[in-house]
């Protein structure tokens, strides 16, 4: 009898055991990864209870300049704090920022995603942008969530529930929704979506969402999960890359303190080649 129950443990635990090394192995069939729009069949989207979620950088536009590319990357961290550390001189770091956000270029990374987002709200299919970026003053900006809703806005790029502006409290950093666009300043996107749907009392069916990070896509699957809601997801792999270029950042940052503007990758190289020792005399 004891030797009967110890096989039942035993066959038992390697049941369980099987179970759990198969769904770990398994795909997840609800999220994919797309290298172009193309590859989402937005057509198939039609009722107005699914959401649909659009990440902003790297996934509707992109920067084009190389140090914008590798902002947030361990190399423009690291060159930011030199920069800082080697000019004390620079008593407005805000107005060199706001330069930098007014004039460098930061297209769509495919135009043909706005007459897709057009045709999905003729269908009356909600869609919103969702990015991580902060909240509030910034550089010059009182608000910046106001800078990146302009800046889509001239894109093409207007969501849905544009007469909406609030914020969302429960966190410790301050999301906002500003005319289609929520901005989780830093927060997870996962709960601050949820706490979105909660405070326009939307419960949508399901929730399509397109994000270069495969972990905000699972973190927001996970909220979805949590409140009973379907989930599609795509992980977006259209933007492109740009190799840190030290020499050519240091002379557009150069470029910058000394004339207060912008060069771009084709323009500050441009210049390097045609004088490279007058604006080195410059920039020293
Ligand atoms: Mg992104």
């Amino acid at each position: 009898m004891k030797i009967r129950f110890i096989r039942f443990a035993i066959r038992l635990t390697l049941g369980i055991s099987l179970i759990f090394i198969i769904n770990a192995c398994s795909p997840d069939f609800s999220i994919q990864s797309v290298s172009n729009f193309k590859a989402i069949d937005f057509s198939s989207i039609k009722s107005p209870n699914t959401l649909v979620i659009f990440d902003v950088d790297e996934t509707l536009i992109q920067p084009v300049d190389t140090y914008l590319i590798n902002e947030h990357k361990a190399e423009g961290i690291n060159f930011r704090e030199k920069m800082v550390a080697d000019h004390p001189e620079v008593k407005d770091w805000d107005k060199i920022l706001s330069i930098i956000l007014e004039e460098a270029k930061r297209p769509l990374i495919e135009p043909d995603i706005v007459s897709e987002i057009k045709k999905l709200q003729e269908r009356n299919v909600p869609v919103i942008a969702c990015t991580s970026m902060n909240t509030g003053k910034a550089a010059l900006y009182e608000r910046l969530e106001i800078w990146r809703y302009d800046h889509l806005k001239s894109l093409g790029f207007e969501g849905s529930f544009t007469s909406k502006d609030f914020t969302l409290q429960g966190f410790k950093s301050q999301p906002v929704f500003y005319k289609g666009v929520l901005s989780t300043d830093l927060e997870e996107k996962g709960p601050v979506i949820g706490a979105f749907l909660d405070k326009i009392s939307f419960k949508p069916e399901k929730i399509v969402m397109i994000d270069d990070s495969g972990a905000f896509i699972r973190f927001v699957k996970e909220e979805c999960f949590k409140r009973g809601i379907n989930f599609e997801g795509y992980i977006y792999q259209g933007a492109k890359e740009k190799k840190w270029d030290e020499k050519l950042i240091e002379f557009q940052l150069q470029h910058l303190l000394t004339h207060y503007h912008w060069l771009n990758d084709d323009e500050a190289k441009q210049l390097m080649q045609e004088a490279p020792k007058s604006e080195s005399r410059i920039a020293g």
